[in-house]
């Protein structure tokens, strides 16, 4: 995995930039039709880090609820000025979902595993060498040690405050 702790992003007109302060837990790309909708594209790269490791050094990204197909509504940052959409969150707060394709070198991040591939377009040929599951797969299987420390670190927070 390339160095991305100290990368930073923005959006596209420069009023939101971030930087990682951390390495990511793990790199997704999700292949799901939501995913496919909120970017109308045929994926997206999602660096999954703690929400406190991911430094917002200017501007105030804005929270926008996003319907998801199952119901449920995924919270989606973005820039109060161009729209563009830096960072998510899937129901917990502690976790940030950063969009891959605003660091300002997107090939820093190359995906840890590929998932949702049920609904992946056909003419999108996955690399042999990296997990790839048609939905959805175990962290407690996938990712390295370090990051599951910091998973569980994470999840005494919540059991602390009671959220499951
Ligand atoms: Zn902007
Ligand atoms: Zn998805």
């Amino acid at each position: 995995m390339a160095a991305l702790s100290g990368c930073e992003g923005g959006c596209a007109c420069g009023t939101v930039r971030y930087r990682l302060t951390s390495e990511p837990l793990f790199i997704h790309c999700c292949h799901c039709l939501n995913c496919q909708r909120q970017t109308g594209s045929a994926f997206v790269i999602n660096l999954l880090l703690e929400t406190d490791r991911v430094e917002v050094l200017t501007g105030e990204p804005q929270p926008v609820d996003v319907p998801r197909d199952d119901g449920t509504a995924q919270r989606i940052f973005r820039c109060p000025s161009c729209q563009v959409a830096v960072f998510s969150e899937y129901g917990w707060p502690e976790l940030r979902f950063v969009r891959g394709g605003t660091l300002d070198q997107p090939s820093a991040a190359t995906p840890d595993v590929h998932i949702f591939t049920k609904s992946k377009l056909a003419w999108v040929e996955l690399p042999d060498n990296t997990p790839a599951f048609e939905v959805y797969y175990d962290s407690r299987t996938l990712w390295p040690a370090a990051s599951l420390e910091r998973l569980d670190a994470i999840l005494a927070l919540r059991a602390e405050r009671g959220d499951s």
